[in-house]
């Protein structure tokens, strides 16, 4: 039996997994986690709406009825071309087919500062330190007499102005509007801003003109700010610079600027793309190695002319495409090269807004709202996730209710000596 190993269960990998199991081959999955993420909702989780449980499930329960199948939860190191084998901390695992599809990480754009004091916004940790932050923010503020460090605390900028640093800058606004607000009523509103930094001279590239201009105009109208061609250069804990030579005060940067390939796929022979992209064979293998396949955000892929954007569809199809291609090969036949299917893409400006296009029809409003919730309750994975999801929506929509505002990890307490200190002065 021949053996596929799949590096990432992701989009990409998962697609590819459910494609082959079962086949006929030997798989092995590779993860250093124990759960596939759906990456749309960790705007929510950051923001209170949702519970990082529900957003995630675990791969033993999707892949334990598949036949020849074994999860591995580890972290693969390198690949050795050559030997066909993996690297990982518990030894080498050998594959007659590979299927590279590790996704990518945060682009900070080479700025070690940012690096150093931003906030990413790409996996559940990342999520539940965000929420974390920012409710401390508060917590710190309400209790911080001098003016200027409360400015500080309760100035929030998000960087980016993609769908998820939009999604992200409505739903933080949305929190602090509905509850923040009401947690801590000596706050006043004007001590609390929002700033939405893009480097470009609008939001939401990817959209049709006319729904970035709607995004920009619903940020706004929710007490935003959002700075356009306001490039960030450097930050430190208390600041973030812009490249016209502003600062802003704030002890909260949110990154959502941009991504690179992960490190293990940029490590691979050959040419790569921007971020550290693999270049890949129209047949999605790497070239000289065909019986690699890189897919989703680690592969470089271009149709039409126009390279394929770093989402969830993309990688899903590629997913599909290369278990097909795999399975038709040990058929003796060949499917052609790979063809993106565009159904469309959407972004949530807000609560019950929405844009979207979808099969070349733009259009922004509640209906693309309505829409999004429909598609993104049928594609979370578990009836359980899907139920506790609408059950945290519907609370927050309709009571404007989210009881997920705890902070789940607090600073060290004080030394002893700081301690002892304290209770001196409470005794005395
Ligand atoms: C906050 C956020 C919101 C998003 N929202 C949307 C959206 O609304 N719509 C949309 O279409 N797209 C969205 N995306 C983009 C989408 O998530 C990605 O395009 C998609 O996840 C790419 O799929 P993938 O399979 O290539 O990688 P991933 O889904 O990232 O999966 C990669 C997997 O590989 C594993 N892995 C990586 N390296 C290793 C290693 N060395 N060893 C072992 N395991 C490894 C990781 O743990 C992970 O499970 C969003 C992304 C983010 C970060």
């Amino acid at each position: 039996m021949k053996r596929v190993a799949i590096v990432g269960m992701g989009f990409a990998g998962l697609q590819a997994a459910r494609g082959l199991a079962g086949r006929g081959l030997e798989l092995v999955l590779l993860d250093r986690n124990n759960y596939h993420l759906f990456t749309a909702l960790l705007y929510q989780v950051a923001t209170a709406s949702v519970e990082p449980e529900s957003i995630v499930y675990p791969i033993r329960e999707i892949t334990r009825r598949w036949p020849d199948t074994r999860f591995r939860m580890t972290n693969v190191l390198s690949i050795d071309l050559d030997r066909r084998d993996l690297h990982t901390p518990q030894g080498a695992i050998g594959y007659d087919y590979l299927v590279l599809a590790p996704g990518s990480v945060t682009n900070f754009l080479s700025m070690p500062s940012v690096t150093e004091h931003a906030f990413p916004l790409k996996d559940l940790s990342d999520a539940s330190s965000l929420r974390n932050h920012v409710l401390r923010a508060f917590e710190d503020a309400a209790q911080e007499p001098d003016a200027s460090r409360r400015e500080g605390l309760l100035t929030f900028v998000v960087v980016g102005g993609g769908p998820t640093g939009v999604e992200y800058a409505g739903a933080l606004a949305e929190l602090v509007r509905w509850e923040l607000r009401k947690d801590h009523p000596r706050l006043s509103d004007e001590e609390v801003r929002i700033i939405l930094l893009e480097a470009l001279d609008r939001l939401l590239v990817a959209f049709p003109e006319r729904l970035s201009e709607y995004a920009l105009q619903r940020l706004k109208g929710m007490g935003i700010d959002v700075l356009l061609n306001s490039r960030v250069v450097r930050a430190s804990k208390d600041r973030v610079h812009l490249e016209d030579g502003s600062a802003i005060g704030t002890r909260t940067l949110v990154w959502t600027a941009g991504i690179r390939a992960e490190p293990l796929a940029a490590s691979l022979p050959g040419a790569s793309g921007p971020g550290g992209t693999i270049l890949v064979e129209p047949d999605l293998t790497l070239p000289g190695h065909s019986e690699v396949y890189v897919v989703g955000d680690a592969a470089y892929v271009e149709q039409d002319g126009r390279r394929l954007p770093q989402m969830a569809p993309v990688a899903i199809q590629e997913g599909q495409y290369c278990a097909r291609a795999i399975l038709a090969r040990e058929r003796g036949e060949d499917i052609g090269p790979f063809q993106y299917r565009d159904r469309g893409m959407m972004a949530v400006v807000g609560r019950g807004k929405a844009v979207a296009t979808i099969l070349g029809i733009s259009f922004g409003g509640f209906v693309a709202w309505l829409i999004w919730i429909a598609l993104h309750l049928v594609l979370l994975i578990g009836f359980r996730n899907r139920l506790v999801v609408l059950i945290n929506w519907a609370s927050d929509y309709l009571l404007f209710d989210r009881k997920l505002r705890i902070i789940t990890s607090v600073p060290p307490p004080p030394t002893s000596g700081g301690l002892s200190a304290d209770r001196s002065r409470q005794g005395s």
